[in-house]
Formats: structure tokens, C-alpha cells, sequence
């Protein structure tokens, strides 16, 4: 039977994080928000960005949400190292010197990221020593031993936990031995690096560089526990790739591509290949690439006044000019004239004939008597506009500053106004009953390569369906849902205007961060915007301040473009797969995503099947990306994203997974590259040159080599769909008589699920699962000390339940699993 789609309820839980003040976002003044007279206000619009990209290193979780919150733009590119978190800034050099303030470690535009512990583990030279037999101490316990090459390079990544691991006084350190291959014996002992994340203890972890493939590795804690473990090889167990087929068809994208383009030739793919493809068009326009026309006019002391247009900038604000006037007469009221677009604020005077009107009442008397030309005017950020306005030189002109083109920026004129995204729908089957997969790119602007991944991917989907089987396997057999860009507005500024813009365009805030000099801050993050382990619900990682990179919105779903994709989701129920596509950071996520920092309670972790399923499906899809230049993604990086990065308040996948049982993962294309030339692992970078050094840094190759792990997650999500075998069960070891205690376990023939009973009751689907001893480890071990009867059932990630048992129904077959351990009287 199939399962339907999950329902878990989730319980939200009351807001625990502190609300962060708006006022103090760290964006510094840019002096092109301040006046400008006319004339030489086109003169004065070649912006350079006033940003740079730093690498920083943070002490840990604690100190990454201290600099979130306080509104730093840091996502993406962060990464755990050993002694902390490594990762990007986009900052002002103002900004670096807040980072600098609050114990942040800047450490330049030039330094790559670096695991600075590194071992070399041969075990050449090495005092061979005798091997010890295994022994199994409950107080550590391996939960990954993973090996890997790239360009030529051997890698052991090793997952370790003690259970003293949380005990600070003193800490349990953990030492590390491999052997070089079967029959070796253990030698160069190493201290790994104890994992702690929002004061909780996660386990001890490491990768270091080796020559030799180890069999073993033996882990030893300070208190005396020690175990061993087999090593496993990590994406070395890839299928053979699409692009085996010598006829196989690849390298579409030439090049990045804005917007248009990709909703372009998204339209011209459902002309050209009608019988596979179509557009579906979401129903909820963008708030638009548009702004109001703005100026700050005096400065930005307590005399400075902040005017917004009441229309958009291209629909006429930009004609409004604003000019404050003085006048030699005495004792003169505060007034405002209007002429066409032209406002002048003849400003009030004293009994010696000196200007008297303060920035208040100037801001006050155009919202009043402007004839709604200005809808918007207030002192400057947090001044309290007690300053007496000056005079301007002459007419002011208010701008959108969107006429302002970044060096670089591709030639042409962006569309204005709300937005309709075309969905692209590959599928020779839409009708609803292939497993959908939904592709979503560039929720976040800046990010580039995404889209050109997820356009690969589309075209060879259609290029290839009349000449290779594989992908006609595919179409036949999925229906795929591509937004080839989530947030246009917002990627059509990073193209155009400001490089490193990552939210959308939508200004929520108020005046004290409404001025222009705050407008490469504004917009909502939308991928804190939904509504499962939400910011608003007290989750951590999602910002309240408009400024903030990581900005939740005012309220979840506040924005069309986080709404189009529930409305997406519920249209086409058969959506069973997702991928949120980011960049840079060599990353496959999923749930869970996020957490109440205080105590670190995550939202509920899958399933064991569902994490199984994941884990299987992860490796398929990394091992495709690392057959074209062998880029690995690490294991360290791959998970919940909680678990091994860090919590992401109001992310999609965690409500397109809870509330609609959707696999959802999010996946950072384009991390870091080793380079065997300098030993070090090389990071990347949201818009690297796009004919960058093929081997290293280069947005094709990184488009070439994701679009192959995109591919993957359709045939996974084919399989998927085509599988009507039930799971199988063993309780490991079976029933039968045994002299003593005894351990006993679950092994399962493909992911799946297992409920159990100990009671004699029949197992349902309300029955206690079979979990992971701790995250990331596999199944519990049950120490049986009584004669005990198991009754359980295992049901696989397409809903197959095993003997086609029905656990809704009390029918007489009642065809669960059973089995008893009989313990003898002593
Ligand atoms: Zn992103």
C-alpha cells in the first residue's frame, strides 16, 4: 500500500528569542543618499558598492547569532572549522570595525579557507604496534568513518561521540587512530576537535588528509572509553553517470543569465517542445523592480529631513524636485508651493529674519501640502529633527537610484514594476500522478550559479528525451516544476545595481532605516519567510531587523514570492521532491533547519527511514556532481542543516517537509575546490568569473557539475515513484533462546521505518519508531534482559509497508513481524 502524505503536527512554540532593535542596523551612510541639486544629480549616480567580502572566523554559534541579530549579512559561504565557524561578510569597512568590536576575527579578502588540522596519517615509518582487540565501551561510539579522494587526494572524515561529551570540567578529549589498510596495525594518534553548538554538545569531528585508505580507525576518550569502527568509502559508489552515453547532449548556458533571460527561455522551451513541456505561471506578482524616488536633504544631522515619493520612481517620482527655501522677511510662517513636480518648502522665519522651521515640522508640512507628491518625509534615522532646516542651494531631485548601473551591470533596461515567474513544467506525464520534483534557484539574489544550474538541467531534460534512454526515463517518469528564479527583483538589482544584493526589494522599514542611504539593506530574506520553525515562533536564525540580511518579513508568508511556492505546492499535490538551490558552500541539507537556540530543540527530526532515504539519496546525487571534476561534498556538510551548519529560522524545506511530507532539501552549489596544487581547499564565491580556471573557481564548471547532481535527484524521484517493493525486516539477532542478557537491533533491506511493540499489542502506525541511538548514527541497540516479544513493521520511503500489512486495520491476518527473545531463568 501507499502511504499518504505525512501530517506531523507541529506544535509552535512561544517566541523565546529577544527582539532585536531596529534602529541599530550596522548598514553605513552612503553619501549617495544624501542631496543632490539637479543637474548634478546624473553625474553623481556612479555607485560603486561600498562593500567588500571578507573572510571572518566566529568562536562559535553563540557569537553567529549575536552578529545575525545585530544584522550582518553572513549567510552562505559559512562553514565549521575545527576552532570555530569560517565564512563571508559583506560589509562596510565601518562594519568590519563593529565585527572587529564583537570579537569577530576578520581575516581578509585573500585568505582561503583552511582545515588547519590536518594530520598526515601514513603509516609509513610509523612504530607499528600490537593490535588491540576491539572492544566496545559505551561511552564512545563512532557514528561516521568516512573515506574519499579528490584530484588525487586521500581524505578520513570521522564523527565521533563520547557520552561525557556535554561534562566541561574538564572537557573528555578524543584521540584518533587509523590503520593504513586490513591487517595494519593503529599508529598516529591525533586529538580530534569537540563540535559544541548553542551549548550543546554534538559530537567530535575532523577530516584529515591521508595517503592510504585505513580498514579501521580506534577512538579513544580521555576517561578510557574506546572503540573501533570499519571505515566506509564516502561517493565512491556512484551509478553510471548521464553523461556516459557518449550521445549525450550538456553545456548549454553560455553565461549568467538575469532574469528575463531565464523566464525567456523558459517560455521559448514550452514553445519548442510542447508535448514535454509547459509554463504554469505563479499567481502572486513580485512587489516589483521598483522603488520610490528618494532624497535626504541637509546632511544627516538633526536638520536633515528624509522624502520618499508617493508614486514609484518610474511612474513619476523621479520628476519630483524639492527645494527648501529661505526668505529675508520676518517672522514668516512655515509654507509649502507645488508647480507640476516641483515642491518648495518656503521655510518659516524669526523675528531677525532667520530661517525657523526644524526638520520636524518640514517633514510634517510635505506629507500635509505636497498634493500627495510626497507620502513620506521624517527626520534622518534616529534624530529627533530638532535642527533648523537650511536653505537648499536649489531644487533637490528625488531618485530611485535605480537608473544607478553597477560596473559590469549587462547592457539594457530592466522591466519595472510587479513581476509574473513562469514556471517551467517538464514531464511527458502532467497529469498529476508522476512524482513531482520542484526546482527552486535563487531565493537569494546574488546567487548566480543556481539558476544557471537549474537552466542546465531543463535543457537537457528536453535535448536529450529523443536520444538517450536515461532521460527519457526521466521525463517519462517525473514531473518537474523549475523556478529558474524565486526573487527576479532582487537578482535583476544584483545584476544591474548592487553585486551582493540577497533579499528581495520589498522596504518594510520604518523611518529610523526608511532613508536611501539603508536601500541596498532593505528587503525580506526569503528563506526565513515561511511558517515551520519560524523566527516568529521563537526559532533562531531568522532576523526582525529590516536591515538584517537574514530579515524574516513582518509576518511568515508575508512576501508573493514565499507564497507562490505554498500555492505551488498545494496545486500540485503530487509534489513528493524539492531542492532549494543555493550557492557557494559545497552543502546538501535537510530537516532539521532550525532550532530554539536555548536548549538547542530542533524541529522533530525525520524518521530513520526518511533519514535513510536521504542519506542514500544524497550520496546518488553527490556522486554525480563529483564524476565531472571530482568535486566533493564533504560529509561533514551534509545533514540537517541545523546539525552541521546552523539554524535557519523560517526555512522552506522545513515547512514543505512538515506540512506537506515533501523531501525537501536545500543544496549549496559551488563550494570549496581542493586544490592539489597548494593542499588547501579553496573556497568559492557567489558570482565567480563565469570562464574561470576550469579545475578551481568557475561558475561553468560549477554549472556543469550540479546540473549532473540535479539530474540524479530525478531519477532518484523516478525510483521513487516506480517503487512497489516492500521493505523487509530483521531483528538482528532473531528470536531464540539465549543464556543471557542480550543486544538486539533492526536491520532493514532499503530505508525504511520501523514501528515496534514490546507489549503484545499490535504494532501501528502510533507505535513507538525505531530511532538512532543520537542523530547522525544509525538504529539503537536494546539491551534485553527479560524474555521480550517484538511485533513491528517497516514502511520505505514511497510508503510500502512490509508484507503488505495494513496497520489502520485490526483484520485477522494481522501479518506484522514477530519475534521472541527468550532469556533462561539464571
Ligand atoms: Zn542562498
Amino acid at each position: 500500500m501507499r502511504r499518504t502524505p505525512r501530517r506531523i503536527a507541529f506544535v509552535a512554540l512561544p517566541a523565546l528569542m529577544a527582539g532585536v532593535l531596529v534602529s541599530t542596523g550596522p548598514a553605513g551612510a552612503d553619501p549617495t543618499g544624501t542631496s543632490t541639486t539637479v543637474g548634478s544629480v546624473r553625474a553623481e549616480l556612479e555607485t560603486r558598492d561600498q562593500v567588500r567580502r571578507v573572510h571572518v572566523k566566529l568562536a562559535g554559534a553563540d557569537m553567529l547569532d549575536r552578529v545575525v541579530a545585530a544584522g550582518f549579512d553572513l549567510d552562505h559561504g559559512l562553514k565549521r572549522v575545527p576552532t570555530g565557524i569560517e565564512g563571508e561578510a559583506v560589509v562596510t569597512a565601518e562594519q568590519i570595525a563593529e565585527l572587529t568590536a564583537m570579537g569577530v576575527e576578520v581575516l581578509g579578502d585573500d585568505e582561503g579557507f583552511a582545515w588547519s588540522d590536518e594530520a598526515d596519517g601514513g603509516i609509513q615509518g610509523a612504530a607499528a604496534r600490537a593490535a588491540q582487540p576491539a572492544s566496545h565501551d559505551a561511552t564512545v561510539r563512532i557514528a561516521r568513518a568516512d573515506w574519499f579522494t579528490t584530484k588525487g587526494q586521500g581524505f578520513l572524515y570521522v564523527e565521533a561521540r563520547t557520552t561525557e561529551g556535554q561534562q566541561e570540567e574538564p572537557v573528555v578529549e578524543m584521540q584518533l587512530e587509523n590503520d593504513s589498510g586490513r591487517g595494519t596495525s593503529f599508529g598516529f594518534p591525533r586529538t580530534m576537535s569537540r563540535f559544541v553548538d548553542s551549548g550543546q554538545y554534538m559530537f567530535h569531528r575532523n577530516l584529515f588528509k591521508l595517503d592510504a585508505r585505513p580498514n579501521q580507525i580506534r577512538v579513544t576518550s580521555s576517561t578510557g572509553g574506546v572503540t573501533t569502527g570499519k571505515v566506509s568509502d564516502w561517493l565512491e559508489d556512484a551509478p553510471p553517470p548521464l553523461t556516459a552515453n557518449p550521445s549525450y547532449k550538456s553545456d548549454f548556458v553560455d553565461g549568467y543569465k538575469h532574469p528575463q533571460q531565464l523566464y525567456s527561455r523558459a517560455k521559448e522551451i514550452a514553445r519548442q517542445y510542447p508535448d514535454i513541456a509547459e509554463i504554469v505561471y505563479l499567481p502572486n506578482q513580485t512587489n516589483g523592480y521598483q522603488r520610490k524616488a528618494q532624497a535626504t536633504i541637509g546632511g544627516t544631522d538633526q536638520s536633515a529631513v528624509v522624502v520618499s515619493s508617493a508614486a514609484w520612481g518610474h511612474e513619476g517620482g523621479n520628476d519630483i524636485t524639492v527645494e527648501f527655501v529661505g526668505r529675508p522677511e520676518a517672522d514668516l510662517p512655515l509654507t509649502v508651493e507645488v508647480a507640476g513636480k516641483a515642491v518648495r518648502v518656503l521655510l518659516a522665519t524669526d523675528a531677525s529674519g532667520a530661517p525657523a522651521s526644524t526638520a520636524t515640522q518640514v517633514a510634517d508640512a510635505l506629507k500635509a501640502r505636497s498634493q500627495g507628491l510626497i507620502d513620506r518625509a521624517h527626520p534622518y534615522r534616529t534624530n529627533a529633527g530638532t535642527g533648523i532646516v537650511a536653505p537648499t542651494a536649489g531644487p533637490v531631485a528625488l531618485t530611485d537610484f535605480l537608473d544607478q548601473k553597477r560596473v559590469g551591470a549587462p547592457e539594457g533596461e530592466v522591466p519595472r514594476g510587479p513581476v509574473t515567474i513562469p514556471v517551467l513544467r517538464i514531464g511527458k506525464h502532467r497529469d498529476g500522478k508522476k512524482p513531482g520534483v520542484l526546482i527552486q534557484a535563487q531565493d537569494h539574489a546574488r546567487e548566480w550559479v543556481p539558476a544557471t544550474t537549474s537552466l542546465e538541467s531543463a535543457e537537457r531534460l528536453v535535448h536529450n528525451y529523443r536520444s538517450d534512454r536515461e532521460t527519457k526515463k526521466i521525463v517519462d517518469n517525473t514531473d518537474v516544476f523549475f523556478i529558474l528564479s524565486n526573487n527576479p527583483d532582487g537578482a535583476n538589482y544584483s545584476f544591474y545595481n548592487f553585486a551582493s544584493q540577497r533579499k528581495n526589494m520589498t522596504n518594510h522599514c520604518p523611518d529610523a532605516t526608511a532613508d536611501p542611504g539603508q536601500r541596498n539593506s532593505w528587503g525580506v530574506d526569503l528563506n526565513r519567510n515561511y511558517r515551520v520553525g519560524s523566527g516568529h515562533d521563537g526559532y533562531a536564525g531568522g532576523s526582525t531587523n529590516c536591515v538584517s540580511g537574514t530579515y524574516q518579513g513582518p509576518e511568515e508568508l508575508s512576501e508573493p514570492e514565499s507564497k507562490n511556492i505554498i500555492w505551488l505546492v498545494e496545486k500540485y499535490s503530487n509534489i513528493k521532491f524539492m531542492m532549494s538551490v543555493h550557492s557557494n558552500g559545497g552543502q546538501l541539507f535537510w530537516q532539521p533547519g532550525a532550532y530554539i537556540a536555548d536548549g538547542r530543540i530542533t524541529t522533530p527530526r525525520p524518521p530513520l527511514g526518511d533519514e535513510a532515504f536521504y542519506w542514500q539519496s544524497a550520496s546518488r546525487i553527490l556522486s554525480q556532481v563529483k564524476a565531472h571534476r571530482e568535486t566533493v561534498v564533504t560529509p561533514e556538510n551534509v545533514g540537517g542543516s541545523s546539525d552541521v551548519l546552523y539554524s535557519s529560522a523560517g526555512n522552506v524545506r522545513e515547512d514543505l517537509y512538515y506540512t506537506y511530507g515533501i523531501y525537501a532539501f536545500g543544496w549549496e552549489v559551488g563550494g570549496s575546490v581542493y586544490n592539489p596544487a597548494t593542499g588547501d581547499w579553496q573556497g568559492g564565491s557567489f558570482q565567480p568569473e563565469w570562464a574561470g580556471n576550469p579545475e578551481l573557481v568557475s561558475g561553468h564548471a560549477e554549472t556543469m557539475e550540479y546540473a549532473n547532481g540535479i539530474m540524479e535527484m530525478f531519477r532518484v524521484a523516478a525510483d521513487w515513484g516506480r517503487d512497489r517493493k516492500d521493505p523487509t525486516s530483521e531483528l538482528v539477532p532473531g528470536g531464540g533462546k539465549y543464556r543471557g542478557p542480550v543486544d538486539v537491533r533492526f536491520e532493514t533491506s532499503e530505508p525504511a521505518t520501523i514501528y515496534y511493540t514490546t507489549d503484545g499489542s499490535r504494532p501501528t502506525l502510533q507505535s513507538p519508531r525505531y530511532a538512532a541511538t543520537e542523530f547522525r548514527e544509525p538504529g539503537q541497540v536494546f539491551h534485553v534482559t527479560e524474555t521480550t516479544t517484538f511485533k513491528w513493521f517497516s514502511v520505505d520511503s514511497a510508503g510500502n509497508i512490509e508484507k503488505n500489512y495494513d496497520p489502520t486495520k485490526n483484520d485477522r491476518r494481522n501479518n506484522y513481524r514477530t519475534a521472541t527473545i527468550t532469556i533462561a531463568r539464571r
